[in-house]
């Protein structure tokens, strides 16, 4: 359920007008609903009722907007971070250090350093070289780093090839028939706690079973751990639960997965960690555009729309659908290819599908882009930068500023011997 709804014949996001955003802030941009937000936030957290204890943490690579990442600290949410980058996004939106994982197959010495000092509350070491690099910083300090082994359970998550992580070819993880192995050797290392093991299979899963037998794994190497005398307190179960994009996909619900997770993990006693990322996000932001003109195609028309590739990637790198509705619906509708400005064929957000009837300066919206949407858009085209939007009831603000070419020229340099 989303906070996005028709009323008197526009769409609004909360109780504000798409039109009025699209007028003030100009276009495209991206809208969050904060009730939405809170909403999914909340819905997770009590789909997790009879998991026992759990720990929750935002992946702040799906959407690292700072306001947005100050609505899920208030939830008590911590994060998953990727990047020294998002490290410093999550501490600087209030999420508390130890409440952070640090998750990420290629963390830098520097990265490991800066996570040590901030005092984060535990790594998901990758393989058995980061972690040997990981304790020697920390041992450096005379400190000890909370860890956890990422294993790759080598399952097929069923989702896009390029969102799929827990397949045995995959970089993620190390291969769980080997995990007691290097968790053996690294828990002698003087600079780790290794107090677990973490998995993540991928994102955008449309079913439970492979999740369950992911974790169903993950319940048979923790009675290998604890018979080889290991101490095992925590198990990350990664994100990945997917989101309707199209009206018609009905993935499992947050209370499906909890009560999926509460049955696999009977009797683990441990505390169970979370990394959700798209299922809070996904349906708390939509992006607005409009149209710049229609031109006739040989199949279809074209609608050639103000967004591009660089402002919502997913269509482009992942064949991703994103929902499009007319911001002030006419009730018609037409068949129509949707596209950008930018010179690449994959500029194309949806072909020849039936939508909403627009014409030129109509204002339209992608629907299910909060998540992968405005964190993945970049200057493409030397186009600007895309803003984002934050409402909450019939107050809203800019929580990103458009960034103009101006500004990213600035940071450009002509050096004095080409002058
Ligand atoms: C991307 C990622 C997530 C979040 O995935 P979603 O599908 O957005 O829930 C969680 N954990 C790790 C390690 C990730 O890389």
């Amino acid at each position: 359920m989303d906070h996005f709804q028709l009323k008197n014949g526009i769409l609004h996001a909360e109780d504000i007008p798409l039109t009025q955003i699209a007028n003030e802030v100009g276009t495209p941009v991206y809208v969050y609903s904060r009730a939405t937000l809170e909403r999914h936030a909340r819905v997770f957290r009590e789909g997790l009722k009879d998991a026992g204890d759990i720990h929750l943490a935002f992946a702040v690579k799906a959407n690292p907007n700072l306001a947005v990442l100050r609505i899920l600290a208030n939830q008590g949410y911590g994060a998953d971070v990727v990047s020294g980058g998002e490290m410093q996004r999550a501490l600087a939106a209030g999420m508390k250090a130890e409440d952070i994982v640090f998750s990420g197959v290629g963390k830098s010495r520097e990265e490991l350093a800066l996570g040590l000092d901030k005092g984060i509350g535990q790594f998901n070491l990758e393989s058995e070289e980061e972690g040997e690099m990981l304790s020697e910083i920390a041992a450096a300090r005379g400190v000890k780093a909370s860890a956890t082994l990422r294993v790759n359970p080598d399952v097929d998550a069923g989702t896009h090839a390029k969102i799929s992580t827990g397949k045995k070819e995959n970089k993620f993880g190390v291969a769980i028939d080997v995990a007691p192995d290097i968790y053996a050797r690294l828990s002698q290392l003087p600079g780790l706690d290794l107090r677990g093991a973490a998995v993540h299979i991928g994102s955008q899963l449309q079913r439970l079973e492979p999740l369950e037998k992911c974790y169903a794994r993950m319940g048979e190497l923790i009675a290998e751990l604890r018979n080889a005398g290991h101490v095992v307190t925590h198990v990350d179960l990664g994100g990945g639960l997917g989101v309707p994009y199209k009206p018609e996909d009905n993935p499992p619900s947050p209370a499906e997965y909890g009560a999926m997770v509460a049955r696999v993990t009977r009797g683990w006693d441990v505390t169970l960690m979370f990394e959700p990322g798209r299922v809070i996000a996904g349906n708390s932001g939509v992006m607005i555009t409009k149209v710049i003109r229609i031109k006739p195609g040989v199949n279809s028309d074209f609608v050639i729309i103000d967004a591009a590739m660089n402002d919502l990637m997913r269509p482009a790198i992942y064949d991703a659908w994103h929902h499009f509705e007319a911001v002030e619906p006419s009730g018609e509708t037409m068949v129509a290819s949707i596209v950008g400005p930018i010179c690449e064929s994959s500029d194309i957000f949806a072909k020849e599908r039936v939508v909403d009837r627009v014409e030129t300066d109509d204002l339209g919206i992608f629907r299910t882009a909060g998540a992968y949407g405005a964190t993945m858009a970049n200057t493409y085209n030397s186009r600007p930068l895309v803003p984002e939007v934050l409402v909450d009831g019939d107050r809203y603000a800019v929580v990103a500023e458009r960034i103009d070419p101006a500004t990213i020229m600035a940071a450009e340099h002509v050096p004095d011997w080409l002058k």
